[in-house]
């Protein structure tokens, strides 16, 4: 069921679909193929394009996050070189304000007080100078190494300070007066360990002196960077805080020390510690930091998994990672994977366009082709239905005629080959019908002549027969003379001979079509044998008193012509046509006519009977043939005579021919060779 289906499917029973479908099928395959390849193509294209894209993305969002940190750590640097300076320029201002006290003291009392009274005068003046910070100051040293003046540790007053060193073994005031050596102010800088403003670790502290030459005195004012270092640090917190990048971006900042500094793009103000396992993904992420700035002075990446803002599922982030190394702070900046996702998306809803776009081409060509297609098989199916409808027609209508199929209208050589097969059967068959019309007239008339023959047959015995009877009856009658009993003997006999000859006749023909007839040829002296037909219808012609007919034989044979013939066979055609001429002659003449030629005798035998029609004069040699000659009443015969004399001639080698005129005459003409 379901091969019967595929099979009507695939091969319909109709050429013209056959064809339409197979064109489409390739058409439509060939293109889809083609169309698939492209598309194939194009996508195998856009994957390595967008493979390669999204390395070139990673590779730019690298180099871009590892910018922002770079950025970021020379904001940093700019701000710490300006945030030292500021120190500086405080400390230098402190100093600068308290060496001008002095000097304008010392100016106004000089030579007016005594030195002691003016130094006790500038430094009650700098004691009641007032400072930003709580823990500024500026102290007044000798610059052989005694302290003169420190506001917040009076004990050092006069107390050789040499020997004052900070964390690392620098001789704090030995290195203040060797700087003042050779220049009248400068700055130095110190770790001090503790002081009086309970500092627990060493801090570095920055200090400015300044000659005073009047004395041999220096002013000194010295400050600690971390006092300033929270505010310099919000202040860093703070900006970096503030920077956003495409796709939520920001900038982190730790310290390496574990404690948050900007987190998640704020400032962070809690007391986490990154270094605490209770902060689990923060701490491994932090860990990850640790790791890079250690492995890589120089910043590193690293990746890891992290929430973005506002979401909750974790995605693939990162991150690239640097270490200020003067305050131990971490600064770094990320970006989550999925944002190259993002851009293959982007890239893939371009591709998908593009392939719309192919598609779309590829199915208008496809409908070009099938239009073009359908054009070119319906102008086939019209030129091949046309052939196809002129050989319908030339079968059905050959049916009943032999006409011939037009070669020259047909479209294609295959019809055109098989118009002329076809033509050709046409003609071998009207042939072939003709002839079996010929055998079935031939059949027809046989019969119709069989039927005649029988019954002429019947006549032509029945007529003797009665007539032997009833001669044979009237014998026996009393007192019969002799000359009556001799007549009636007589017609006995000849009646008797006449049932004999056509009993010969009879066996004769049947002879000659069982090919059975022999000829016996012997020399037969012409001249007597003529002498001897001459003599015998001459005297049945005196006898006959019904005819009134003139008999001659005219031949010019000599006496000594001696021809190879068989002179029954001979005997027997002459006897049938001089028969025949008896037969159908009432009264005129019959003529023989013998000539000689080299190797021929002609025979002419001429009577002045009924003729025979034209239309008929073949048709008598065939066997139980007779003409239909109008009024002629059955004049007897059985329609043999003259195909035996036909067959006899010819097996004596001759040939045999009529010439007649229907109520005129007829001629009968035949030769047959000397020897
Ligand atoms: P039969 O004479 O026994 O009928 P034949 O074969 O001798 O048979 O002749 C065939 C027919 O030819 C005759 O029946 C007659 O119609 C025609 N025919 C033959 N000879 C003559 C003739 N001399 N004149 C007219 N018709 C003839």
């Amino acid at each position: 069921m379901f091969k019967v289906l595929i099979s009507k499917i695939v091969i319909p029973s109709n050429i013209s679909d056959y064809l339409s479908r197979t064109l489409v099928v390739i058409t439509v395959a060939t293109t889809l193929l083609i169309g698939g390849v492209l598309i194939i193509q194009q996508t195998l294209y856009y994957n390595k394009i967008s493979k390669q894209k999204s390395n070139e993305y990673l590779e730019y969002q690298k180099t871009y996050i590892q910018d922002i940190v770079k950025n970021e750590l020379e904001y940093i640097r700019i701000q710490n070189e300006i945030f030292k300076q500021n120190i500086n320029e405080e400390v230098r201002n402190n100093v600068t304000q308290a060496y001008l006290t002095a000097e304008t003291i010392y100016q106004k009392y000089a030579g007016i007080k005594s030195e002691d009274e003016i130094k006790a005068l500038i430094i009650a003046s700098i004691s009641s100078l007032k400072f930003d910070m709580e823990y500024e100051e500026v102290f007044i040293s000798s610059l052989n190494g005694s302290g003169v003046y420190y506001s917040r540790r009076p004990e050092f007053t006069g107390k050789n300070m040499l020997q004052f060193k900070d964390v690392n073994g620098s001789s704090v005031v030995l290195d203040e007066i060797n700087l003042l050596k050779s220049k009248d102010e400068g700055f130095l800088s110190f770790i001090i360990n503790s002081d009086l403003n309970s500092k627990t670790s060493p801090n570095k502290k920055i200090s400015f002196v300044k000659k005073f030459g009047h004395f041999n005195w220096y002013f000194g004012s010295k400050q600690y960077v971390e006092d300033y270092f929270p505010k310099f640090r919000d202040e860093i917190a703070r900006k970096i805080s503030t920077v956003r990048f495409k796709y939520g971006g920001y900038v982190f900042m730790n310290s390496i020390n574990g404690s948050p500094i900007v987190m998640d793009g704020a400032v962070y103000k809690g007391n986490m510690n990154l270094m605490e396992k209770t902060e689990n993904i923060r701490n491994k992420v932090f860990l990850q930091e640790l790791d890079v700035v250690k492995n890589n002075p120089d910043g590193g990446y690293f990746y890891y998994q992290w929430n973005k803002m506002n979401d909750t599922i974790p995605s693939e982030k990162c991150s690239y990672v640097q270490l200020y190394k003067e305050y131990n702070w971490l600064i770094g900046a990320g970006f989550y994977l999925d944002e190259i996702n993002q851009s293959i998306k982007d890239q893939k809803m371009k591709l998908w366009e593009d392939q719309k776009s192919s598609i779309l081409t590829i199915l208008l060509i496809l409908i070009l082709l099938l239009f073009i297609e359908g054009i070119i098989i319906s102008g086939f199916n019209k030129r091949y239905k046309s052939d196809f409808e002129r050989f319908f027609n030339f079968f059905y209508s050959s049916q009943n005629n032999y006409n011939q199929l037009n070669i020259s209208e047909l479209n294609f050589d295959e019809f055109r080959r098989a118009g002329i097969a076809a033509n050709e059967m046409i003609m071998l068959r009207e042939e072939t019908e003709k002839k079996l019309h010929q055998e079935h007239r031939k059949a027809m008339e046989s019969d119709r002549l069989k039927s005649a023959f029988l019954a002429n047959m019947s006549h032509e015995i029945r007529t003797p027969m009665n007539a032997i009877l009833g001669f044979s009856e009237l014998l026996e009658t009393d007192n019969l003379s002799e000359k009556d009993k001799l007549v009636f003997v007589k017609q006995i006999q000849k009646n008797g001979n006449m049932l004999l000859n056509l009993i010969h006749d009879i066996m004769d023909i049947s002879k000659i079509e069982a090919n059975l007839l022999s000829i016996r040829k012997r020399p037969v002296i012409l001249s007597k044998f003529m002498e001897d037909i001459s003599n015998h219808y001459a005297e049945l012609l005196t006898s006959r008193k019904d005819k009134d007919i003139l008999f001659k034989i005219n031949h010019e044979v000599n006496h000594d012509v001696l021809i190879q013939t068989d002179e029954i066979r001979l005997r027997q055609v002459i006897d049938n046509l001089l028969g025949n001429a008896i037969k159908f002659t009432t009264s005129g003449s019959i003529l023989v006519d013998v000539k000689l030629e080299a190797d021929m005798i002609h025979f002419n035998i001429t009577d002045t009977g009924i003729g025979i029609p034209s239309d008929q004069q073949a048709a008598i040699f065939e066997r139980f043939m007779q003409a239909d000659q109008g009024d002629k009443i059955n004049i007897g015969g059985t329609g043999l005579g003259l195909a035996i004399s036909k067959n006899l001639i010819q097996l004596l080698g001759g040939s045999i021919q009529v010439k007649s005129e229907s109520g005129k005459g007829s001629t009968f003409s035949f030769y047959i060779p000397k020897g």
